[in-house]
């Protein structure tokens, strides 16, 4: 990447560049998991993000957590689901990202996580930064720089 474009990258915001809350998929902390399943199975999302009713962030709910949760001794039990609300499920531990932050924060932290929830001064949620975003600025700049 040639100086100039890694400046550019370094110079753009998460708030360039995230996905704003109003076009992301989301569940309430209180629904229940076979809500969060149904979410997740229509959208074809991995994971989505978990809001309480004044829309602050909570956490992530994932297919791969709620599988595990309907999962007995030997065999799927789906009706367990219809139980289990998302709060008791749902990952708490997860970075976020505030609009100020440059692309290299974000870079950073998606390198574990397919997602980062963009989130204000109270926890309300703004977006989310993904992967393919980021990807596609780093492909942009090399492809910029090879042309130079
Ligand atoms: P991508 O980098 O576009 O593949 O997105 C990575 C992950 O971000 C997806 O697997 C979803 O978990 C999440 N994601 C992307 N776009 C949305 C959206 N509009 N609503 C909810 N989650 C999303």
């Amino acid at each position: 990447m040639l100086q100039m474009e890694r400046e550019q990258n370094e110079m753009l915001l998460v708030e360039d560049l995230m996905i704003s809350s109003e076009k992301v998929a989301h569940v309430q902390s209180g629904n229940p998991l076979e809500h969060a399943l149904l979410v997740l199975i229509k959208t074809g999302y991995s994971s989505v993000p978990v809001l309480n009713p004044h829309f602050q962030f909570e956490g992530v709910i994932s297919k791969t957590k709620i599988l595990e949760e309907a999962l007995g001794l030997e065999q799927f039990e789906m009706n367990r689901l219809s139980d289990i609300p998302v709060h008791k499920v749902m990952d708490k531990e997860v970075p976020c990202l505030k609009k100020e932050h440059t692309f290299i924060d974000a870079l950073h932290k998606l390198i574990d996580h397919p997602f980062i929830c963009v989130t204000g001064e109270n926890r309300e949620f703004d977006g989310i930064v993904t992967r393919r975003e980021i990807l596609k600025n780093v492909s942009k700049s090399y492809h910029e720089s090879k042309n130079k």
